[in-house]
């Protein structure tokens, strides 16, 4: 065993303490500044954070039965910082006693100083759930001034106020802590209606294993301004529809919804017969005006679950999520002759409807392409009827 000059173990640049029998019988100023004051006679694991405390307990035992070096991170209870300990067993005047070697791992001021300034939140974890560094802008996203125990359970707790969706928040951070060093993004939205944009990725520091960064970047303004193009870009002038672009869109996820669970998906295509002579007759703002009766009553004959849109030109799209061919055939039925029983600004129009049910793995493309194949069929046969295909 080490022979051990207290003098010089004590008036090193290093923060050191001494145990002796399970307390603290001499620390040197940087130990206090990492632990805090009136450490004299404590024991070490009380100085620890609560999380820390039973795998700071363990590592001293194994320390004093084995006489091997133990290494550990811990958060220090009093001054909420990080702190690698590096301990060992050594004779002291003929007493044996436990030296323990800490070192605050906390940035440098400047660089602490430097990522303060940014507009990022950045927030450091480490492997065993702990915090190791944030900085003011991390604060500042979640509306606190301090983590004081440092532990992610408090952030946890913190998030649950504040997040949108607590539950798919949770969710998503298991799945990425289950692929630790995979790089991940993702978008984070508030209660508050605030967007952030995040990142996670593993960093890399000397001396210190299984780092973890979350990077995020308040994006509010930005998705307000994205929203409002997209709602020009989604939305049809002349009906207030969602346009064809959307519709092809939210295709696309019904059918993976529908395939996911396994649930039937229909598409009404419908057109409006003999349209042309409608304009041709009174003019294309009564064209205008019709169109937009014949999406006001269309959208009062669906479902709240079904889609409406505009198509094109005259022709409108409706999906029907849960619903299999025989129930579509029978909205469009109901659609039909509503349509061709009243008369919009004061003219009678007829439709022609092609229903089509989602099979196996066909594409949206294939869906619609059946839907109007069955219009086209629908047209064939004289117009103002449904057909399905197949
Ligand atoms: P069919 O029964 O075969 O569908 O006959 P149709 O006349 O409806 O078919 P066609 O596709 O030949 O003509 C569609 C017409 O719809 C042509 C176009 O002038 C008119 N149309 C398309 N979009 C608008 C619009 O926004 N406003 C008006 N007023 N008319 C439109
Ligand atoms: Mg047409
Ligand atoms: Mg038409």
């Amino acid at each position: 065993m080490t022979e051990l000059d207290p003098d010089t173990l004590l008036d090193t640049e290093a923060a050191v303490v001494i145990l002796e029998k399970d307390r603290i019988s001499k620390a040197n100023t940087g130990a206090i500044e990492l632990l805090g004051d009136g450490i004299i006679n404590r024991r070490f694991s009380e100085l620890v954070s609560t999380t820390n405390r039973k795998s700071v307990s363990r590592g001293l035992s194994t320390l004093k039965d084995s006489g091997r070096i133990w290494e550990a991170t811990f958060t220090s209870e009093a001054k909420g910082v990080e702190v690698h300990v590096h301990g060992f067993v050594g004779n002291l005047k003929g007493k044996k006693v436990i030296v323990l070697l800490l070192k605050g791992i906390n940035p440098e001021p400047l660089l602490t100083g430097i990522l303060n300034s940014l507009e990022e939140a950045i927030l450091v974890v480490s492997n065993k759930n702990k915090i190791v560094f944030y900085n003011k802008a991390f604060l500042r996203m979640w509306g606190i001034e301090s983590i004081p125990t440092f532990n992610r359970e408090e952030l946890m707790e913190i998030a649950r106020d504040k997040v949108d969706n607590y539950i798919e928040f949770v969710d998503r951070l298991e799945r990425v802590y289950k692929n630790p060093s995979d790089v991940y993004r993702d978008i984070l939205h508030m209660k508050d209606g605030s967007v952030f944009e995040r990142m996670f990725k593993p960093i890399e520091v000397q001396g210190m294993q299984d780092l973890r960064m979350w990077v995020s970047r308040n994006v509010t303004e930005r998705k307000k301004l994205e929203d409002k193009l997209t709602t020009m870009a989604t939305i049809d002038n002349l009906t207030g529809l969602m346009n064809r672009a959307k519709a092809e869109e939210s295709l696309k996820r019904e059918i993976y919804v529908a395939r996911r669970y396994s649930t039937p998906l229909s598409v009404l295509f419908i057109d409006i017969d003999f349209f042309k002579r409608i304009n041709d007759t009174y003019g294309h703002a009564t064209g205008d005006e019709v169109l937009m009766e014949i999406a006001n009553t269309l959208q009062n004959l669906i479902r709240e679950s079904d889609r409406l849109y505009r198509w094109g030109g005259e022709e409108f799209l409706i999906s029907c999520p849960k619903t299999d061919i025989d129930e579509a055939k029978a909205l469009a039925q109901r659609i039909n002759s509503r349509v061709g029983a009243v008369c919009h600004s004061n003219i009678c129009v007829t439709v022609s409807i092609g229903v089509a049910q989602l099979f196996g793995q066909e594409s949206y493309r294939e869906l619609i392409s059946r839907a109007d194949k069955a219009l086209y069929k629908a047209k064939r046969l004289g117009r103002n009827r449904v057909e399905t295909n197949p």
